[in-house]
This record gives structure tokens, sequence and C-alpha cells, in this order.
């Protein structure tokens, strides 16, 4: 740290981001990203805007908020598009908590939320999942706080049903409910159903990991009209060019064609169950999962040491070290290649 840097973060501590690593090609099941290129289309799309590029991007993004509106079933004023969805989590906890109204979420969840929380200087509480790492809706009925959830949670995988989310809206008429659905195309219910009837709900959602985009940064979020326009108080006091003219019209010839990315979500589905049941056979337990990742420990081989163990035959996951959940490992779900060298490469470090 240098002499310079303000006091008011002096006990900050970033977001460690999943490695990234140059050092060798690696099978990545660390970041959930997708292993599937984006459609040819959101090639050539790219290509073409690039002869745009000595123009600033639409800050009000409206070609696509148009489009993504239409798919979703929503109205373009109920949109806000975003620099991947870690921005609209910023903006949101920017925007709807603080001293007065302080953030809720599990202890076991998304790393960013205390992160954001403390850049903000916001307090918040951290509600401990049940022992098998499900969430006790009752603990945040009438909370009277912000609550953030992962629905799917991460790093777990699992999901809350419909009415469950539902529950805690009605019983928190005065307080967001941001609800994070990263992964809610995998397998998940999503809330967005629900905004004509809660204006407390923000749902937010990435093309990161079912749209093939992590490397291009577009995310959204959608609530209701005056949730969004508070949130765009925030963008457009911090960023109105948050979305670049490249990835808006990435995005555009994604939700295009809609039909390939679900289609990919449908194969990611079916490569998860072959991988759960494959390592439910070496012996596993792997959580229930509705994401592109399963959360799974054995207790033949420590969380760390498997991690490490896979890493140097160039499979890589991710391992946490927080308590609780140390001895397992998050493995994002790919090809079938991909999950087959995986489970070989497990099966070899067993056999030891
Ligand atoms: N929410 C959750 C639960 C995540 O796991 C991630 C990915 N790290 C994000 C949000 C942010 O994704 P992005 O900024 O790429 O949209």
């Amino acid at each position: 740290m240098s002499r310079f840097f303000s006091e008011k973060y002096a006990n900050l501590v970033p977001y460690t981001p999943g490695e990234q690593p140059r050092d060798m090609q690696y099978v990545k099941l660390n970041t959930n990203e997708s292993p599937f290129p984006p459609s040819p289309s959101v090639k050539a799309a790219v290509a073409a805007e690039v002869d745009h590029l000595q123009l600033y991007s639409d800050p009000e993004c409206t070609a696509l908020r148009g489009k993504l509106a239409e798919v979703y079933g929503v109205r373009p004023e109920q949109v806000l598009m975003v620099n991947g969805s870690d921005e609209v989590l910023n903006f949101a906890f920017m925007a709807f908590a603080d001293e007065a109204h302080p953030l809720v979420f599990a202890d076991i969840t998304y790393g960013f939320y205390p992160v954001f929380a403390d850049l903000n200087h916001i307090p918040y509480e951290e509600i401990p999942l049940k022992a098998d790492f499900s969430i006790d809706v009752r603990d945040y009925c009438g909370i009277g706080k912000t609550i953030v959830i992962a629905n799917p949670n991460a790093p777990t995988g699992m999901c809350l049903p419909l009415a469950d989310i539902e529950q805690i809206l009605r019983t928190n008429p005065d307080n967001v409910v941001i609800v994070d659905e990263a992964y809610v195309d995998f397998g998940a219910d999503s809330a967005v159903s629900l905004v004509d009837k809660y204006d407390n709900l923000l749902v937010v959602q990435t093309f990161s990991k079912s749209r093939s985009m992590a490397g291009a940064r577009l995310g959204f979020g959608i609530g209701n009209e005056k949730l969004i326009a508070d949130l765009n108080t925030v963008k457009y006091s911090t960023n109105p060019y948050n979305v670049n003219r490249l990835t808006a019209v990435a995005g555009i010839a994604a939700l295009n064609e809609n039909a390939y990315y679900m289609n990919n979500c449908r194969t990611i589905a079916e490569n998860r169950a072959w991988t759960v049941k494959a390592l439910t056979r070496l012996g596993f337990e792997v959580l229930d999962s509705k994401a592109n990742f399963v959360f799974a420990k054995s207790d033949r081989i420590d969380g760390q040491e498997m991690y490490e163990q896979l890493k140097v035959r160039g499979v890589l996951v991710r391992h946490f070290t927080k308590p609780r959940i140390a001895e397992y490992n998050r493995i994002t779900i790919g090809t079938m290649e991909q999950m087959q060298i995986l489970v070989d490469t497990i099966e070899r470090i067993l056999e030891g």
C-alpha cells in the first residue's frame, strides 16, 4: 500500500478472481466459463462494428435493451445493461444499501458481496446456511434489510424454488431483494416473472456463463422501472458508457440466436448429470447443482490436495480455503471430452 492510499480503504480486502493461467494449456474448469464459442453471427457483428469505434457507445443501450426486453417479456424501462453483472451488483449496493439499510447474504455465497459492501462502507450480516448448505428461508422473512441471494447459489450450485423467493419478497416490502441469477439458465427458475408483482425485486443476470461472453463483459438488471431509474442515477454518476460498442452488438447478435445458447445450456445440464454420476461412483459427495458447476468432496482426498493434484496434471478447478467448504472443490461443467479427462484424472489420483 502506498502512503497515498486513502485511509477509507485501509481495511479493504479485494476480491480474488479465479486463475487465468498463461503458463500452460489447462482443461480449464475453474471460472464457470462456457466451453462453447459464441455463435458465428457474434463474430460478424463485432467485426462490422470495429468501423465505428471512433464514436462513443450508446449510453442508453437502446437497441440491446430493446432486444433483451423482448426476449425476457419485460419493458425496456425495466432493464439496465451493465459491464458484467458485477457492475450492477455494485450499483445496486450503492443505490439500495447503507447504514440504515444494511445488507444480508449467506455466509457461503458469491465472494464479491462482502467486497462491494466494504468498498461502499455498507454494514452487512452473513446468515449461515444450514448444515446441508441449503438456505433457511425463514431467516430472511421480514428481516427488514437489503437482501442479496444468489439463485442458484455459488459455489454450491443449490437453488431455492420461486415460491421461497416470493415469500422473501412479500415479507420485506420496504427493502430491496436482489436475486443474482448468474447461473439460472442451467436449470433454475427465474424470478423475472415476478418483477411486475413486486416493486422491491431486482433480478441480476449475465452473458458470461450461458451466452459464452465472459470476455465481453455484459450483464443486466431487470426490475421495477423506479429501481432501474435509481440504478441509472448511479450509472450516470460513474460511467455512462459502461457497455462498449463491440459488446453491445455482440449482445444483440447473441440474443438473436438465443436457441443456440439455450441448447448449449441443455448440453451442459446433460454433462453435469453425467459428471455427478461419475464422481458419485468414485465416492464423492456432490451437492445438488442447477448451475454450470458442481461442488464436490471426497473423504479419500483433502480438498486442497485434490486441487493441487489436478493442477499438476493439467486440470484446473476452484478451491476455496474458507472454513466449512475447504473440503470441497468447485468444478465447472465443460464438454463431455473435458469431463471425461477430469474423471479419468481423478481416478488416477485416487489410485495413487
Ligand atoms: N454472480 C455470481 C454468483 C457469480 O458467480 C459471478 C461470476 N463470478 C458473477 C455474479 C459476475 O459475473 P460477471 O461479472 O461476469 O457477469
